[in-house]
């Protein structure tokens, strides 16, 4: 029985001329707003692994320092694949949510390892690589095999859920299934390593959160444009919990002690150190460091903590 290919209900008609036209638009903002991020043009699948890898939960301000670093340590998966984790986490270094080191080095081994150094060109196989969702796989697809791929992230969705749904904060109120609708019909043929970039940076400048519809070229094709034009605002998505006091800090503490040595360092100096430090209970420290332990960042020897879990 052949399967009905989902069709949402839009507000306005996608009709082709509307489609060729949001397309048209974008991609001439692109060409002159264009961000020169290296990893855009090398058609290296690895740097664009690191550099999507660099990207999640991180402000795209910040991700070019740590790709930079990144790859002078680690610049071929066959340099990352030889690291140790300890390597790996040192290079890292504060660039927050150290998992994702230690995901790129599991990676460079399996690539190593099953498949010849070569970064998979399969969307479904790179899927299954350590921390490679449906985004990190589309951004090698596009930008390192030259593979069309619909991409989605937090801009992408704002600039979809406004333009074709009238969602006035698409992060909440558009479904993630009419998102990934709309991002693989308006996806251009052979054109996505410019297209999704267009769309993240036009979402990270002009549709931004409270947008600047003043500045946006869409305005007569978008849906949400007349409430804007009205006066309305975006909803806030969510407070940003704080972070002084916080699990993440107490973590990067005791982290960042690790850093600082080549072996091991006692388990109560840490301890008395990040108690002083954070000025907190040792119990909340010792939550810290078990869950650490569990995610593979560091190991306990006797007394002593280590950096990496090999
Ligand atoms: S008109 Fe406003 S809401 Fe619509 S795409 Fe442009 S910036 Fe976003």
């Amino acid at each position: 029985m052949a399967t009905q290919r989902y069709e949402p209900e839009l507000p306005r008609a996608l009709s082709p001329q509307r489609l060729g036209w949001i397309r048209k638009r974008l991609l001439d903002w692109y060409a002159e707003h264009e961000q020169p991020f290296p990893w855009r043009n090398a058609k290296d699948p690895y740097a664009a692994l690191v550099a999507a890898v660099c990207a999640q939960q991180t402000q795209m301000s910040r991700v070019l320092e740590i790709y930079d670093r990144w790859m002078s340590a680690f610049p071929t998966v066959q340099a990352l694949a030889a690291a140790s984790d300890a390597d790996a986490l040192r290079v890292w270094g504060r660039a927050g949510y150290p998992r994702r080191a230690i995901y790129l080095r599991r990676t460079a081994r399996i690539v190593c390892g099953e498949y010849d150094g070569q970064l998979p060109k399969d969307r479904s196989m790179l899927e299954t690589l350590p921390g490679v969702g449906p985004f990190t796989a589309a951004i090698v697809l596009n930008f390192g095999h030259g593979v069309d791929a619909a991409a989605v992230d937090t801009n992408i969705t704002r600039v979809l859920g406004r333009v074709l749904f009238g969602d006035l904060q698409p992060v909440i109120e558009t479904s993630e299934r009419d998102i990934r609708w709309a991002s693989e019909r308006l996806l251009p043929d052979k054109q996505a390593a410019r297209w999704n970039p267009a769309l993240m940076d036009f979402g990270a400048s002009i549709c931004s959160p409270q947008p600047r519809c003043s500045l946006c070229p869409l305005t007569s094709l978008c849906v949400a444009y007349s409430e804007f034009k009205s006066g309305a605002r975006a909803s806030a998505v969510r407070a940003q919990r704080s972070f002084t006091g916080s699990q993440r800090e107490l973590r990067g503490m005791i982290m960042s002690r690790l850093r600082g040595v080549e072996g091991s360092l006692s388990r109560e100096e840490i301890m008395a150190d990040v108690v002083s430090r954070a000025g907190i209970k040792r119990s909340r420290v010792m939550l810290a460091e078990q869950s650490l332990l569990e995610d593979g960042l560091i190991r306990r020897i006797d007394h002593k903590l280590i950096l990496g879990s090999d």
